[in-house]
């Protein structure tokens, strides 16, 4: 192996100490004084990869090494640093852990890149925050949505004075903007976050596509009244009708046994939430995923049917905000063929598979075009602090990222 597997590791085992919750948990929030933290780390060996360092007015790390013609688009690599309030140590950070490896042996062995090339930490990839995902990788390419910075997390806090603690200047976008073309391709290495490498038992997988999201916010309004007085025939429970459309989602999502939808109410707010009130109002977040478009378009029109009749049924009014909306994105073939050309070159058989998680690659698949490389994760456990994968399998997806870099240079 070319890359240095020791250091790599000491990188994995520094930067789990920031944010560690529990033995081996980790929570690093979007734009907190603990991503900061992970930020000033990652930039300190990114300078020992010879690269310059700045944090963008969108919050993202990025790391640029300079090409012998830095007139040509830049090879972008990268991930996340942000993680789940209740997260794990892999996921994000392994896609800029390797990616700063890659540099640094590129540098030992006296390899200077035509091209430039950037390792980016991209800010709030991870989305709960503030209820939407992917706000670097979108924001550089001029992606962001009305009313974006009016979001407000648990505390109140909006993304706008987030962003300004943070050091943001959020009159300042612009200038963080990519120009049309100037990036080469784009490049994410990522656990799987699911069983199929560790059931399959291969080390590596590279990647067809990412599944697209649909996110939704529903609010259900009923009336609140005594618990103890309101007969069961006039009652209007908000938290009644939420239960039947959390089941009805689960019936819809799970109607054909063999499909990959999955279909998710993972947050839940309820008013006036006291004990002896019939519930007024409950908010929830529905999250909806399939690799077919058509399918899911059909089970979404099935949901709003069963929101209509079982709002309806008990009485309530309703309202859907969509969050997230987003179209399976496929990976380039080329990159695809290249990257595993460098898993036969370590006898390694990876198989193709599809991600039903999202990641910063979805966004970057609308500016350029771009791979992925999988590593197995422990029984596909993630968003939890028991997410695991080894460092003998990490460091075969870094060395399959360097030989991939390396091939990508010289096409
Ligand atoms: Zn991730």
């Amino acid at each position: 192996m070319k890359i240095n597997a020791a250091r790599l590791q000491q990188h994995f085992e520094a930067m789990s100490l920031i944010g560690k919750i529990g033995e081996t948990g980790t929570c690093r929030p979007a734009h907190s004084k603990e991503e900061k933290k992970a930020f000033e780390l990652a930039a300190t060996w990114m300078k020992q990869a010879g690269m310059s360092t700045k944090v963008d007015n969108f919050g993202n790390l990025i790391g640029r090494l300079e090409g012998s013609n830095n007139q040509l688009p830049v090879l972008m690599m990268g991930s996340h640093l942000d993680s789940q309030p209740y997260g794990g140590r892999f996921d994000g950070v392994a896609g800029v852990l390797c990616a700063i490896e890659v540099l640094m042996t590129m540098k030992e062995n006296g390899i200077v890149p035509q091209r430039p090339i950037e390792i980016i930490s991209f800010a709030d990839e991870e989305g709960w925050r503030f209820n939407k995902g992917l706000f670097g990788s979108r924001g550089m390419l001029g992606k962001l949505e009305e009313g974006e910075l009016n979001r407000k997390d648990k505390d109140g806090i909006t993304r706008e004075q987030a962003l300004k603690e943070f050091g943001c200047d959020i009159t300042k976008f612009k200038e963080s903007e990519y120009a049309k073309d100037s990036i080469y391709c784009f490049l994410e290495l990522h656990i799987e976050q699911g069983p199929v490498l560790d059931i399959a038992q291969k080390p590596i997988g590279i990647v067809t596509g990412i599944s697209g999201p649909l996110w939704l916010t529903v609010k259900l309004k009923g009336q609140a009244g005594h618990t103890g007085s309101v007969p069961m025939p006039l009652r209007k429970d908000a938290l009644l009708g939420a239960a039947e459309i959390i089941v009805a989602l689960n019936q819809i999502a799970t109607q054909e046994k063999e499909n990959p939808t999955v279909g998710t109410v993972a947050t839940i707010n309820v008013f006036p939430a006291s004990r002896n009130i019939i519930a007024e109002e409950v908010e929830f977040t529905i999250d909806l995923r399939d690799i077919d478009m058509e399918r899911r378009h059909l089970y979404e029109r099935q949901l709003m049917e069963k929101i209509e009749e079982i709002t309806k049924k008990n009485g309530l009014t309703y309202s859907i905000k969509e969050d997230t909306n987003s179209e399976p994105r496929y990976c380039a073939d080329w990159i695809k063929s290249i990257i595993k050309n460098n898993c036969e070159k370590l006898r390694l058989d990876a198989p193709e598979l599809m991600s039903g998680p999202f990641h910063d690659a979805l966004a970057l698949s609308y500016a350029c075009d771009y791979g992925m490389i999988f590593v197995r994760c422990k029984d596909g456990i993630s968003h939890n602090p028991l997410e695991y994968s080894s460092m003998e399998d990490i460091a075969l997806g870094t060395e399959v990222l360097f030989g991939t870099v390396i091939d990508i240079l010289n096409n």
